[in-house]
């Protein structure tokens, strides 16, 4: 039996699972800060038994890198009660010897969504925008991790709203999550009709990024996720933009149906967690 945490800015979802990313039991609550939401997601887990090893899919930014010292430690997060908290101190501390694994959230779907491929990008856009990046079998790091929302897309025709992230304005996460459409629309994105000039915008953005990803890391298949990307055709949109946007140049948007909704649903994040314990036997 494996176990896996995966912590979201609002909510925490834990699970008893296999080491293929099967999840066969799981609880959900909201998540407090460091110290409480960890406690009681260990003790979840305690009191279900013994466990072969526990991965977590965390938000971010968090250390990753598993040689460095603070591995597992929560980085500059506005989050209350989260920055420098070791994720990983609580484990040892509560499960002293327990192999554990921690990857980024959207690193985690992706592994899960590639479902033993090698090549895959999984975007998510709901509060923020993040891109979990796998390739040649490797989920991608750096010296932290990537962080996709904050970079810069050109600006579509007609768009002079100045974006909302509070470092850049008019990065992607500036101009295309779920706050920046409220506030440029007035409503939010799940009541914005589908003919709505907001959408032109969304796709638009979407598209961009989905470029730059198939230019820099070659994903085989691109997932799109999150509350932002619901919509019927949402995904076929994107899809015939970046073909647009390709010109022929990249074989992958030549084939139709690259650009997916996440077929684990809202499970892609706690499977990644499981996988990500699994991959520690192996
Ligand atoms: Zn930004």
């Amino acid at each position: 039996m494996h176990a896996g945490i995966e912590m979201g800015g609002t909510k925490t979802v834990v699970a008893l699972g296999t080491a293929e990313g099967e999840v066969l039991e799981e609880v959900r609550f909201p998540t407090l800060d460091g110290p409480k939401t960890m406690e009681a997601a260990l003790s979840w887990i305690a009191d279900r038994g013994p466990v072969e090893a526990l991965g977590v899919a965390a938000f971010g930014p968090v250390r990753v890198d598993r040689k460095a010292a603070d591995f597992g430690t929560m980085l500059a997060t506005p989050k209350p009660g989260w920055r420098d908290f070791s994720i990983r101190g609580a484990v040892e501390h509560r499960f002293p010897g327990l192999p554990f694994a921690l990857d980024t959230d959207v690193n985690a779907a992706a592994l899960a969504e590639a479902d033993g491929e090698g090549n895959l990008a999984y975007i998510t856009i709901g509060t923020g925008i993040g891109a979990g990046i796998l390739t040649g079998g490797k989920l991608v790091h750096g010296v932290v991790h990537p962080e996709f929302g904050h970079w810069y897309p050109r600006r579509a025709d007609g768009d002079d709203f100045p974006g909302v992230c509070p470092f850049h304005g008019d990065c992607l996460e500036g101009l295309a999550s779920g706050p920046a459409m409220t506030r440029r629309w007035g409503a939010e994105p799940k009541d914005l009709p589908g003919d709505h000039d907001a959408w032109r915008f969304e796709v638009e953005y979407l598209a961009q990024a989905v470029i730059s990803l198939l230019a820099s890391c070659s994903p085989a298949r691109v997932v799109i996720g999150g509350g932002v990307s619901q919509g019927e055709r949402f995904h076929q949109a994107v899809e015939a933009r970046v073909r647009a946007l390709s010109g022929g140049y990249f074989p992958m948007a030549d084939e139709a149906g690259f650009i997916f909704p996440p077929k684990y649903g809202q499970q892609a994040g706690i499977r990644g967690a499981l996988l990500l314990a699994g991959r520690l036997g192996g």
